[in-house]
């Protein structure tokens, strides 16, 4: 992680700003604890006492005010030792107490600000207020992604070619027929993949080099396919001379290009990771969201314990950032409770506390907490953590949930999502379908172009489904030749239209086998919530709607009649 921009760290110092002059208002917290725990004289005002001055303590450390952390830090576990002390032969020393906080107070009082934030408020104005829970505004999508470049010395063949069943793939291709025009539009537009013709820097020799510069100053990644009627070693040589990632000899697949272009962008393209932020103090909360934000992620918050398996349940959060401390249950409670739940018994939960104890930390750990990081902690480090562990995460749940194939959900994540929509479209109310789809004869596909050509027929399936479907559909492989499709906040009726749209466009995708070209066709059936009420109840439906599709002659959608 590089070092925070200036106007990242004038945000940051702002926060720090407000802090301090919310201080007293917290001090005045604290004092509220001490006189209920001296007028009550029992444990757990004490205990409720030193929650607070954690509190203190931790948000202190946070916005970079270490003497008030330490000092907090030390009253706190004054009172600790004395919960502690299982003799309790005296009592609470208050006497101890009061000079302590005499030092805390003075640091919170009023008029403490120091000179140089006053400064910082002006400066403030220019940035961006911060949003919480932004829909992943990032460089990512201001690109176009299906826009193609295809750049040939005359209008050819392949242009139609790639026109007409890219197309189905929902990507847009623009010809263009000389460099100049080219680096124009490269100047204006923002596109990820540009294929080009072999025979473009084979009539133009300053071409390929003029090409190898405009990927090296693109101000993003920029890749460069190839290709061409011929497949000899000193074309290829020219081509990765030229800023070449690919090479392809036409008659194209386009099954397998597409594949190539997914994984050229697939490194860009990953969504934000998604983080919750668990804390019972909102600066804190926004604090620690905004310098997240910064790195690229979305954060979704909860301040109450309670409303967490909710939030986890709502917003699928990929990573837990948790505090230690909190009214109604500590931290480690929570995490057993998050664990309760088979659904997100793998979420990273790591725990973000002022909390130094070793003792702790291994209790948190064995709770199954993945790390513990003690605060103060600077941004950079803390994004840096946090990054590691939401990448690895997500390399392992991918592997974990996913079908190696086609990448999409496997069966038993399939039929998870499934309960799990089926719960949240019962609590929210509004409308779910599942469509089931099924590849017609495939087993004559395998028999007569070969297994290798049917697994490409099954890839272009779940490519197109992931294309042509919202983000918000949840698309698996049922298994074999069989794919699953929740379909959210959508009725039967819009479901049909979906699925119509996709098995047409679909028979129309020519695929390739070594020397023939052929077509397959798709049967499918669809159920929807509220006519079918339970999550077995909608697989059978729309198992039952997608046989009725087969035994009708296939080709074709049936919706369940219920
Ligand atoms: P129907 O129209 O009735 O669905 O006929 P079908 O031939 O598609 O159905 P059947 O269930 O008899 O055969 C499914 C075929 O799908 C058989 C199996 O070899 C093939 N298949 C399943 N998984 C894969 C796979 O991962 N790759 C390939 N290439 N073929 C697969
Ligand atoms: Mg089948
Ligand atoms: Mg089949």
């Amino acid at each position: 992680m590089s070092n925070l921009s200036e106007s990242i760290k004038l945000k940051l110092a702002s926060m720090a700003e407000d802090y301090l002059r919310q201080l007293p208002l917290r001090f005045n917290e604290i004092l509220k604890n001490v006189s209920i725990a001296r007028t009550e004289g029992d444990l757990k005002s004490l205990g409720i006492l030193k929650n607070s001055i954690h509190k203190l303590a931790g948000s202190g450390a946070t916005f970079g005010f270490d003497e008030l952390s330490l000092k907090s830090k030390e009253l706190e576990e004054s009172i600790n030792l004395f919960l502690e002390d299982e003799n309790k032969n005296s009592s609470f020393d208050w006497k101890e107490f009061d000079e302590s906080l005499l030092v805390i107070q003075d640091i919170c009082k009023p008029d403490s600000a120091p000179e140089e934030l006053e400064e910082l408020e002006e400066l403030d104005s220019s940035i961006a207020p911060l949003v919480l829970n932004p829909q992943a505004d990032l460089q990512a999508d201001r690109f176009e992604r299906n826009l193609i470049v295809y750049l040939s010395d005359k209008e050819d063949s392949v242009i139609s070619e790639i026109t007409e069943q890219m197309g189905i793939f929902g990507f847009r291709i623009t010809p263009i027929y000389d460099i100049d025009t080219l680096e124009t539009f490269f100047t204006d537009n923002m596109c990820r993949v540009l294929i080009v013709n072999t025979s473009f820097i084979e009539k133009d020799s300053s071409a390929g080099s003029r090409l190898t510069e405009l990927k090296r100053i693109s101000r993003y990644s920029l890749s460069i396919i190839y290709v061409a009627d011929s497949g000899d070693f000193n074309l290829r040589l020219k081509t990765v001379k030229s800023g070449g990632d690919a090479f392809f000899v036409v008659p194209l697949d386009t099954g397998i290009l597409v594949d190539k272009i997914d994984k050229l962008t697939s490194r860009i393209n990953h969504p934000p990771y998604h983080i919750l932020l668990i804390d019972d103090d909102p600066e804190q909360i926004v604090y620690y969201a905004f310098v997240l934000q910064q790195a690229g992620m979305i954060t979704s918050v909860a301040s109450d314990p309670k409303q967490v398996i909710e939030v986890l349940v709502e917003s699928k959060p990929e990573l837990i950032i948790m505090d230690m401390y909190m009214p109604t249950c500590d931290g480690i409670e929570l995490a057993s409770i998050i664990r309760q739940h088979e659904s997100f018994l793998t979420i990273p939960i790591i725990f973000l506390s002022a909390e130094k104890s070793e003792g702790k930390h291994l209790d948190a750990i064995r709770t199954g907490a993945d790390d513990f990081l003690i605060k103060p902690i600077k941004p950079e480090t803390l994004i840096t953590i946090i990054n590691a562990k939401a990448v690895r995460n997500r390399n392992l749940r991918y592997l974990m949930e996913r079908d190696s194939l086609t990448g999409l959900l496997n069966h038993a994540n399939l039929k998870e999502r499934i309960s799990m929509e089926m719960i949240r479209v019962k609590r929210s109310g509004g409308n779910l379908s599942y469509a089931m789809i099924d590849a017609d004869h495939f087993k004559n596909v395998n028999d007569t172009y070969g297994h290798l050509a049917g697994d490409l027929v099954l890839k272009s399936l779940s490519r197109m489904l992931q294309d042509r479907l919202r983000r918000t559909d949840i698309i698996g492989r049922y298994g074999g030749e069989e794919f699953g499709i929740i379909l959210i906040n959508t009725d039967s009726d819009n479901a049909y239209t979906v699925m119509e749209e996709v098995r047409k466009n679909f028979g129309l995708l020519k695929h390739k086998s070594e020397n023939e070209e052929f077509y397959v066709t798709l049967s499918c059936g669809i159920a929807s919530f509220p006519k079918c009420n339970s999550p077995s109840e909608l697989n059978d439906a729309a198992d039952k709607a997608m046989y009725e599709a087969k035994s009708s002659g296939r080709d074709r959608t049936v919706v369940h009649g219920c």
